[in-house]
This record gives structure tokens, sequence and C-alpha cells, in this order.
């Protein structure tokens, strides 16, 4: 990107962000013509000056009286309205704020699995809230500057009617404060660009400092965590640092040039003064108005900064919104109502980057039934499910629910009607029945304490002091590894979908638990298609259907007795298991 305002990217930005003004799109013109009002009163207001100067030099002191009381009167108004149109400006700013973060939040939620990990969580929060914050900010600011800039524009026409030659003077006196500007605001892009880089990075390995601090510690890897992260952050403020020097260095040259061209200022109206080619009233006024012109070069400055910023925050938000970089899971057209319960996957490849993992998979799921995928670690179980849920696409052959292509089924139909209990189950932190009201918001006392009971959960629940509304902790860390299962479990129970997915959700369950579980699960067993990835073999063995993977293919299928009879892997698996035991 150039450091050069891009204005294509100007248009489009300020397209796409105006779309976030609803009621407050009202706000910004009153405030715009509230700036304007402003504007002319500070015009007028050098004028009046001159003429309170005239009229104390003349003796006539009632009109002087009158003519200082209208001077007030004006700036009183000047201020109450910059007041009220800075309100309306902050009212603008917020609603941006507001709709732009709740957009992006809409589409984090829609984002695939390798978007995110891909890009970090660091990277998605720190545009959700510092771009946004500046995008916004910046938006208003340059509403801010325009104003200035149309008392900078009134100005000089004003200059321009009191003395051609001193107009001609300032107006040099501007193209040169600009070109110091411009070359400021060169330099400082890049750099600001190369800071915001390195702090979206720094914002990720906090966060990533933050949540995984447990085992950072754990690992006692807190130097070298601590090395990578204070050496970004080191980076990070030494790239800040340098777009901070830039500013002040120019600054200074402004401040130093301002300086110089002032005095030829003074000299050059001394001296039209004496040549009789000014007046002192209008000298009063240009003097006055000379004042006001010190901030049109910062005001063009300011501007062209805020468009830059505004440019870079809008393109950082809006590449995750509108970017394929950020993919979007994608679904179809097709609703289903209701949904039997029936899958088949067809001849299914799938592979990750370059590792494949299923090579030519096919199975069929009759509904109401329960099937257990069985098979060494990396089979690509747990793939098999991330396909059926559509979290995961680009896979050749055919999956089918109910006889139905799932790339042409919507969300809801897919979503709506499958359950997943994962091995590492999301708890928020939150209440528990907040957790269970997160699946369904309308979910009543005893429907919940059902859930808990039969996912077991029910007496743990009921001896902890605040019952349903303990706080579980970030992630459940409040809760042991089986009581998050099982608050999985009963989350799963309360969706009460046509088909649940168990991912070994019982796999950090004691033996007992898994036993109550179990029999939960069996109690569902005639009225629900139920999928389970099992860890111990021992908990799928009355499944009505296992089917043992290898090699990323349905090497076998049938129940326990007959896969012992007739698949030597799925036998040693099990043998190996009981000699754990
Ligand atoms: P299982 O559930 O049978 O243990 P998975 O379906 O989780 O196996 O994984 C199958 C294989 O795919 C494993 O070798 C795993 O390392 C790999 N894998 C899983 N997820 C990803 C991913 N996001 N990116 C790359 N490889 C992955």
């Amino acid at each position: 990107m150039s450091n050069k305002v891009n204005l294509k990217d100007f248009k489009e930005n300020f397209k796409r962000i105006s779309k976030y003004m609803k009621s407050s799109k009202k706000n910004l013109i009153i405030s715009m013509i509230l700036s304007i009002i402003v504007v002319i009163i500070y015009i007028v207001l050098p004028i009046i000056s001159a003429d309170m100067i005239v009229k104390l030099t003349s003796n006539m002191l009632y009109e002087l009286l009158l003519i200082t009381i209208l001077y007030y009167i004006l700036y009183l108004i000047s201020s109450l309205l910059g007041f009220v149109s800075e309100k309306l400006l902050m009212k603008v700013e917020n609603e941006i704020d507001y709709n732009m973060r709740v957009d992006i939040a809409k589409n984090v939620l829609k984002f695939t699995d390798e978007t995110i990990n891909e890009n970090g969580t660091g990277t998605i929060t720190t545009r959700m809230f510092s771009d946004t914050k500046e995008a916004s900010n910046t938006f208003d600011g340059m509403f801010r500057v325009i104003s200035q800039l149309m008392q900078g524009i009134g100005v000089l026409i004003g200059i321009f009617i009191v003395s051609k030659i001193m107009f001609i003077y300032i107006f040099i006196k501007e193209i040169i404060y600009l070109y110091i500007v411009k070359l400021r605001a060169k330099k400082s892009f890049e750099k600001d660009k190369e800071a915001r880089k390195v702090g979206e990075k720094a914002t990720s390995l906090g966060t990533e400092l933050v949540r995984g601090q447990h085992d950072i510690k754990m690992l006692n890897a807190e130097k070298s965590f601590k090395n990578k992260f204070f050496e970004t952050l080191n980076m990070h403020i030494r790239k800040s640092y340098e777009k901070d020097y830039i500013n002040i260095k120019y600054d200074m040259y402004y401040d130093a040039c301002y300086s110089a061209l002032e005095f030829i200022e003074y000299a050059l109206i001394i001296y039209l003064i004496l040549s009789k080619h000014l007046i002192i009233v209008n000298a009063i006024v240009i003097v006055r108005y000379a004042n006001e012109t010190k901030y049109i070069g910062y005001s063009i400055d300011w501007f062209l900064k805020q468009i830059n910023s505004f440019n870079l925050s809008c393109n950082r938000i809006f590449e995750l919104i509108y970017s394929p970089k950020f993919e979007k899971e994608k679904f179809g057209m097709k609703h289903l109502n209701h949904i039997n319960g029936d899958f088949e996957f067809k001849d299914v490849y799938f592979k990750y980057d370059k590792k494949e993992v299923l090579k030519g998979m096919s199975f069929k799921v009759n509904a109401n039934e329960t099937v257990a995928f069985v098979g060494k670690s990396g089979v690509g179980k747990t793939t098999i499910f991330n396909l059926l849920c559509g979290m995961r696409t680009g896979y050749k052959g055919l999956i089918t629910i109910d006889g139905n292509d799932i790339k042409n089924l919507d969300r809801e139909s897919i979503r709506g009607n499958i359950t997943i209990v994962s091995q590492n189950p999301y708890i928020f932190n939150m209440s528990i029945r907040d957790n269970l009201r997160l699946i369904k918001e309308d979910a009543k006392e005893d429907e919940m304490m059902k859930a808990l009971k039969l996912a077991d959960l029910y007496d743990y629940v009921n001896n902890l002091p605040n019952k349903l509304d303990t706080v579980v902790g970030e992630g459940g860390v409040n809760l042991s590894g089986g009581e998050r299962q099982r608050l999985a479990i009963a989350r799963a129970f309360l969706q009460k979908t046509e088909i649940i997915l168990m991912d070994e959700a019982t796999s950090n369950l004691d033996n007992e638990s898994q036993e109550s579980i179990t029999n939960a699960i069996n109690n569902l067993k005639k009225n629900y298609t139920i999928l389970i990835i099992a860890h111990r073999l021992s908990t799928i063995k009355n499944a009505d259907k296992i089917i043992y993977i290898e090699n990323g293919v349905n090497k076998a299928e049938g129940t326990h007795e007959e896969l012992l009879k007739k698949c030597p892997g799925y036998k040693k698996l099990y043998e190996s298991e009981l000699i754990k035991k």
C-alpha cells in the first residue's frame, strides 16, 4: 500500500462504514450544519473585534458596549453549538462502533475453524476492539477536521478581500507548511503500518500468554515464552516510538518554520501600513485571521492522517468481513423442517493440507441407531464428525442426511438437528444456568435439572452453595475434566436434537460416571440417532453397529461379537484394552 491517500480505498471504506450509521445519519447532518454556523461565527468575530478597536480609539463608548455584548453573545452561541455538534458526533461514533463490532461478531461465528486457527484469536479480537474504535474515531475526526478546514478557507477568503498582497504571502506560507506536513505524513504512515502489524502480533502472543498461562507454568516454559513475548513487545514499542519520533521531529520543523514565516509576515504588514497600502483596522483583522490560518496546515495534515488511519483500520476490519482470506462456512439453501437421522458417507476423501485422512470412507447409519466409530488415534474419527456437522468442507465423495446431500442443506437443517459433545467441550465463563440457557434460552428449571440428572451431574450441582448460579470460570476451569464433560452432555440432552455425536465424550469420566452416562445414552437410544467415538471399547459394546476404521477407510463393521470374530484389528484393539485394565 502506498503512503499516499488511497482514495479508492477511502471511497469504498466510507461507503461500507456509512451502512453502520442507522439512526445517527441524521445526527451527522445536524452536527455538520451546526459546525458550519460555528465556522461563520469564527470568521465574523475578528471583524467585530477590529471594529471594537476602532470604536475604542474613536471614543464611541456606547457603540463599543453594544458591539462587545454582540461579540460575547456570538462567542457563547458558537461554544454552545460546538458542544451540541460534538455530542452528536459522539453518538455517531458510538453507533458505528457498536454496529461494526456486532457485525464482526456475527462474521466470526461463521468463520471456518481453519480461519481461526490460521489467524489466531488475538488478530481477530484486536480488529474487533481496537480497529473498530480507531475506524469510528477517525471517521468522526474527519468531519471535525472538515469544519476546521472550512474555517481556514473562510479566513483565507477574508484575507483576500482585505489585502491581495497579504493573501498571496499567506497562501505561499500555507504551501510551505503543507510540504512539511506531507513529508511527515509520508514518513509516519509507513511506521504506523509497521507498528500496527507488530502490535497485532504482540496482542496475539499476549492473549496466548493469558489463556495458556496454566500450561506455560506447568511446562516450566515461562522463560522461553516470556522471551518470545518480550521480543515482540519490544519491537512493537520500538516501532511505535519511531512513529511518534517522526511526528515530534516534524512538529519541531513546523514550529521553527512557523516562527520564521510569522516574523516575515509581521514585517510585511508593517511595511504595508507604512507604505499606506493597508489601514490599521484591516491590519488587525489580518493578524487575527492569520492566527487562524496556522491550523490549516495542521488540519490538512490531520485530515490526511485521519484518512490513512481510517483506511488502515477499515481495511483490516473489512478484510475480516469480506475477504476470502477469512473463509466462512458454506451451506446450501435447502431447508429440512424435520430429519429422521439417516446418514451416509459414500466414498469420501478428505485431506488437511497435504495429509490425506479419509481415503474412500463409506458407511451407512440408520435413524435411531447407535453407531460407534473405533480405530487407532489419528485415523480420522473426529474428522468424520466434523464433516457431518459442516465444520469441514472441501471433501470429495457424497455425504447425505436423510438422502439429502449435505452440501445442499442450510445451516439450520444441519446444526439445528445435530448436537456434538466433544472431547474438550468449551464451557463458558458464566453460571451453570447460563451455560445451559445458551443452548435453550427458555429452558425451565425442571428441564435443566432433568438434563443434569441424565448427565449424572445433578447431585454435584445441588451440593454447590450457589447451585445453578455457580460461575464456572473461563473455559470451565472451576470444574474437573469429568464435570466439564458431564455439563457438556447435559447441554446436549437439553438441546434434544435428532442426532447426537459424542466424540470421546466420556473419556474424562471415572468408571462410575461413565456407567451412568452410558445408561443415560441407553435411555435415549430408541429415539435418537447416536454416533459415538469411544476411547474405551467397553463403553460401546452394546452399540447397534461398530465401524472399525483403519487407514482412512471403513475396514469392517458389525456388532461387537461379529467384529471380534471377523476383524483382527478390532480384536487386537479390544484385547490391548483388556490388558491395560
Ligand atoms: P481421530 O479422531 O481418529 O483421533 P482426527 O480425525 O482427529 O483423528 O485426525 C485425523 C488426522 O488428521 C490426525 O493425524 C490429525 O493429526 C490430523 N488433523 C486433525 N485436525 C487437523 C488440522 N486441523 N490440520 C491438520 N491436520 C489435522
